[in-house]
């Protein structure tokens, strides 16, 4: 089985869209997205654009703060503060990755914990870890609703993911802890690989090596979920080997098409979730 993680995403939008259009009946107010983006780092601004535009579409007021690549910390650590404070904006994101003379920690850290719509600010990392209500990282958030669909019940699977990200491998994990299942984490130090992952009854890859992963990494039966984008000449490829190991896994997420469209509608999911906190 292909996981169609646009179809998904477009469920998911569908559903966020319909509880915005009610809520703004009820209350006249929408939630607020304010992106920053600094510098003109292309696959940054394709991501932003696209956020901006999948936000709209949802019915999220989505705005664009842009920054020159020469912008001084203070002055991003001011407006942050300034969205901090503005009632109408309901989710905050930094689009990373930040020029040299911005401490993406202090950054990070100046999100208020309630509109920070990427799950990167220390509290969220710390509320996820201890199994408390917590603002999700977009990507694996959007990664275990993959792995529900095509399996409800995740108690006692054996998980492994491969990358041990902030970002993605390490709230994988907490993810999966939370819905029980035996977590195993590799990463590049990891001694036997192959060996690790032929345990996996569900397997998540976040590295960023092109189709690292082989058919002789996997057990018969395994859900795999693939994060990795690579540019290989010109397409885009994960880090499966998708073509035979799609004849073996019971299921498998494409690249792309799989768990990119789900990171987007998280994000619009957790700035929903965070306008009605408030
Ligand atoms: P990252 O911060 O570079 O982390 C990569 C992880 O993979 C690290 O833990 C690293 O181990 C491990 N690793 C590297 N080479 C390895 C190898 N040969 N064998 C085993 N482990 C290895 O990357 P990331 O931000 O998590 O992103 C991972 C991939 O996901 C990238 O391709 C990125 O573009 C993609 N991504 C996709 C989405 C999406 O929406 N689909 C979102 C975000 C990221 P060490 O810790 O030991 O260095």
């Amino acid at each position: 089985m292909i996981i169609d993680g646009k179809k998904e995403a477009a469920v998911l939008r569908n559903e966020i869209k319909k509880e915005i259009e009610s809520i703004k009946l009820k209350t006249n107010k929408v939630p607020g997205l304010t992106v920053i983006l600094i510098g003109d780092f292309a696959p940054s601004q394709i991501y932003v654009r696209n956020k901006e535009k999948n936000a709209k579409e949802v019915g999220i007021n989505s705005e664009i703060v842009n920054y020159p690549k020469e912008v001084s910390e203070q002055e991003v650590l001011k407006k942050i503060k300034e969205l901090n404070d503005n009632d109408s904006v309901s989710g905050i994101l930094v689009q990373l990755p930040l020029p040299p003379q911005i401490n993406k920690e202090k950054i990070i850290n100046a999100i208020s914990p309630s509109k920070d719509v990427d799950g990167f600010h220390p509290i969220n990392v710390g509320n996820l870890s201890s199994g408390y209500n917590a603002i999700v990282p977009c990507t694996p958030l959007g990664c275990l609703f993959l792995i529900k669909k095509t399996e409800p019940n995740l108690s006692g699977k054996h998980a492994v993911i491969i990358g041990r990200s902030n970002l993605n491998g390490k709230p994988m994990a907490q993810l999966l802890l939370k819905e029980n299942c035996t977590v195993t984490i590799v990463h590049s130090k990891t001694k036997d690989l192959k060996t690790e992952c032929l345990k996996a009854d569900i397997l998540v890859v976040a590295v960023g090596v092109a189709n690292l992963v082989k058919s002789d990494w996997i057990k018969k039966d395994v859900i795999v979920i693939d994060v990795g984008i690579n540019k290989v000449g010109d397409k885009i490829v994960g880090d499966v080997e998708f073509d035979t190991v799609k004849e073996k896994a019971k299921a498998i997420t494409p690249v792309p098409g799989g768990v990119g469209p789900m990171t987007i509608a998280c994000l619009l999911k957790n700035t929903l979730e965070c306008f009605k906190d408030r």
